[in-house]
């Protein structure tokens, strides 16, 4: 058992004792169209964490399920904090880990509005706190858009009965804002600018400006052809990294030192 949540101070004592990586699942709790749960970053990122915990002995802390989702605020349900609020949040949630052992912090993030604030948090761990830190996200690149069949088939695999096939839309998206042409998500040409999901797709099953995003076809099939081979790769790392020392992970130190 190595769900930090389900066990007591005791074990959890020598779980620090004998590990000194532990693994920090985060997602977000925002609209993924009118089939999946709101909760599908954070509980992929939960499960897709438990597999990997059990099968390599990590510890897994517990899922933060609230992340930087407020370009997803005009669907009901949809919750975030600001950045600089996750970030300090993320920092603090590791470092306390870190008074009990841990020297190594794996963020296993669902959510792709995450990624940069976590790579930031990553980057203090590394050079601030003698901590190495690194952001896994949870599914392989290449997955189809935003509540797309990719993503719908990794909820069918991980909790199958929280996703509503009837109500999957296949949607094509907004080409304009306003009479300006997209060329992609937040993109004007060369230009970005602070976009909602809104701007593109009225369902909430979001890819890139013009293009179809497709969610009917999504299996639970699908979802373990996925994650399957993702699986044993991110296992294999995680077991590399247990195994590392962590000194040897550590920013380096100045040259004139
Ligand atoms: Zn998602």
């Amino acid at each position: 058992m190595v769900q930090l949540a389900e066990v007591s101070w005791t074990d959890a004592q020598k779980l620090f004792a004998e590990c000194d990586t532990v693994i920090l699942p985060v997602g977000s709790t925002e609209q993924h169209g009118p089939h999946n749960p709101l909760g599908t970053d954070h509980l992929i990122a939960a499960a897709f964490s438990r597999e990997v915990g059990d099968r390599t002995g990590v510890p897994v802390l517990p899922v933060v399920p609230v992340g930087i989702s407020e370009h997803h605020r005009q669907f009901p349900g949809t919750l975030w904090v600001p950045p600089d609020v996750f970030r300090d949040y993320m920092l603090s949630v590791a470092l306390a880990a870190c008074s009990h052992g841990a020297r190594k912090v794996l963020f296993f993030n669902g959510h792709g509005g995450n990624t940069a604030a976590l790579v930031e948090v990553a980057g203090a761990l590394r050079r601030d706190y003698d901590v190495f830190a690194a952001v896994l996200m949870t599914f392989p690149p290449g997955v189809d858009g935003h509540a797309g069949s990719k993503e719908t088939s990794m909820n069918l695999l991980y909790h199958g009965h929280l996703v509503k096939m009837d109500r999957a839309v296949d949607q094509t998206q907004d080409t304009h804002l306003g009479p300006l042409p997209m060329t992609g998500i937040g993109r004007l040409g060369p230009m970005d600018f602070p976009w909602d999901t809104i701007d593109l797709t009225p369902t909430g099953v979001l890819g890139g400006a013009g293009k179809r995003i497709v969610s009917t076809t999504a299996t639970r099939k699908t979802g373990e052809e996925i994650m399957g081979p993702f699986t044993e790769e991110v296992v294999k790392l995680v077991e590399a990294i247990k195994a590392a020392d962590a000194d040897e992970l550590l920013s380096k130190p100045h040259k004139a030192g």
